[in-house]
């Protein structure tokens, strides 16, 4: 039997189109056990901080980029994975009417329609693990905070102060504790109200936030006291921060239905001493506090 040249031709196109189709397939296969194990990884995690490094470690696997942003502004969450690139692509997240923020993926070329569509898929995937990973986040954060002031509250203070003296052991530096007490605060609720003394100490809380540094932690320990970690700040940077805060609190008017006042703050600076106990730090600054009140008020005295 003798086969004619566009029979081979023919033959060879179609075992050609043959292997195009198994290729696909096997791609299609591959990218299927891909997301499968994304999916699967994604189950493994409510942290979310470990929820969204593996999204994008898994991602990688399926369609390539450079980076990948999240963002939820009212959570103040803003994280970044990866390198930053110029071609975006951007998605608003949402399920059940709850809004769970921005993902945002980056590369240095543009993404095809079909990685877009790969991407979109992983984002269904990711939906479900995120809301239930930022229900963790939002009761965590509130075992932590204070409801009237939104500040760390006592309780979350010792691992705090864990956390960072060992960041100063080794780091060498120093971490200062300023403790502050409202003055007359008694007063205060006695002349205008208690939901005025409330507003007050939002207030005073709103200048220790604009005083302190972004690293600084704030705590609210007691009624009208508060306590401020200063990491690598030494004494005399804290007796700076404590004369900036004195002169913000004062000048803060405190408008409350038809009437008008301001507040002052004493304070009390102290560095931490090595291996020493939270107690004893938070005795010393107690100390120089009290001191602060007895010679006059509406100062920082350092011990
Ligand atoms: P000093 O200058 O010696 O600190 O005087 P003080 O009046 O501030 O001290 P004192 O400890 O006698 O008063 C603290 C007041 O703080 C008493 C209490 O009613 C008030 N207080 C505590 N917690 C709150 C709160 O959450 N809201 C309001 N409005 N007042 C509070
Ligand atoms: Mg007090
Ligand atoms: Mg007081």
């Amino acid at each position: 039997m003798t086969i004619s040249t566009e029979q081979i031709i023919m033959e060879l196109r179609k075992s050609k189109n043959t292997i195009a189709t198994e290729a696909q397939e096997l791609g299609l296969l591959k990218q299927n056990s891909n997301l499968n194990s994304l999916i699967n990884a994604l189950q493994t995690t409510i942290n979310l901080d470990e929820l969204l490094p593996i999204f994008h470690v898994e991602l990688l696997k399926i369609v390539s980029h450079s980076g990948v942003t999240y963002e939820h502004d009212q959570l103040n969450i803003s994280t970044k994975f990866g390198q930053r690139s110029n071609h975006k692509c951007e998605y608003d997240l949402s399920i059940e009417n709850t809004y769970l923020g921005k993902l945002t993926f980056m590369r240095r070329v543009r993404f095809s329609e079909p990685e877009l569509e790969t991407i979109e898929k992983s984002i269904g995937a990711l939906l479900y693990p995120l809301k239930n990973t930022l229900l963790y986040f939002q009761a965590i954060q509130s075992a932590h905070t204070d409801p009237l002031t939104g500040v760390l509250n006592r309780s979350t203070l010792q691992s705090v102060f864990q956390k960072e003296t060992s960041l100063s052991k080794r780091h060498h530096s120093e971490l200062t504790l300023v403790t502050l007490d409202i003055d007359f605060f008694k007063a205060v609720n006695d002349t205008y109200g208690h939901a005025a003394g409330d507003l007050a100490l939002q207030e005073v809380t709103k200048c220790i936030e604009r005083t302190a540094r972004e690293s600084d932690h704030i705590f609210r320990i007691g009624g009208e006291e508060f306590a401020v970690l200063l990491n690598a700040t030494d004494l005399k940077g804290a007796e700076l921060f404590a004369e900036r805060l004195r002169r913000a609190v004062q000048s803060v008017s405190i408008h409350y239905a038809n009437a008008e006042f301001n507040v002052t703050v004493s304070m009390g600076v102290t560095s931490y001493r090595e291996n020493e106990a939270l107690d004893t730090m938070m005795e010393r600054g107690d100390k120089a506090l009290y001191e602060a009140k007895q010679t006059g008020r509406n100062k920082a005295v350092s011990a």
